[in-house]
């Protein structure tokens, strides 16, 4: 049995239909799904993995589709140590409501909660709504880590989950 030394909750939010489910599936099972939310009603997925010598579980909560109700409760937030806020790179309504999704993170999450800007999808290259430059303005303006990624075909997946949960580790260690 390995020795658990810190169990670090992050969050996933952004609208409906952005990817939010299949990353999570991709960094937690290495699984990726075209049918929309085959893991419906999962709260949250776990998975174990060593930073600086430690055993860290990072505890993933996904919407589970409750973004279209208008329906993230506190309960959602609480707790959470980190937070991704993804858009999908080829819809431009997706990266607007950003900032909507942060004043959310403000209202109902810790003040000190990392926060890391994704825009999913990134094998989209030819349907390109969102110019990385300006999800890269909006990200320094806000104070965000940032990274385009692709549950797809897996770019960036491991590595902005491992930059967030390391983030998380130097505050929180
Ligand atoms: P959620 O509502 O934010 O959880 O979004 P889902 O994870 O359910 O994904 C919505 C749709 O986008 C599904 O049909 C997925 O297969 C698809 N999808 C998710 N991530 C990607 C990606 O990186 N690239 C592409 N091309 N499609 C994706």
């Amino acid at each position: 049995m390995t020795k658990i030394d810190y169990v670090f909750k992050v969050v996933l939010i952004g609208d409906s239909s952005v990817g939010k489910t299949q990353l999570l599936a991709r960094f937690a099972r290495n699984e990726f799904s075209a049918d929309s939310k085959a893991t419906i009603g999962v709260e949250f997925q776990t998975k174990t993995l060593i930073i600086d010598t430690k055993t860290i579980k990072a505890q993933i909560w996904d919407t589970a589709g409750q973004e279209r109700y208008r329906a993230v409760t506190s309960a959602y937030y609480r707790g959470a140590l980190g937070a991704m806020i993804v858009y999908d790179m080829a819809k431009r309504q997706s990266f607007e409501h950003m900032a909507k999704w942060l004043q959310e993170l403000r209202d109902h999450a810790d003040k000190n909660i990392v926060v890391m800007l994704i825009g999913n999808k990134c094998d989209l290259a030819g349907l390109r709504a969102v110019p990385t430059e300006d999800a890269e303005d909006f990200a320094h303006r806000e104070n965000l880590f940032f990274m385009e990624t692709s549950a797809l075909d897996s770019t960036n997946v491991e590595t902005c989950f491992i930059t967030i949960l390391t983030e998380i580790y130097k505050i929180n260690a």
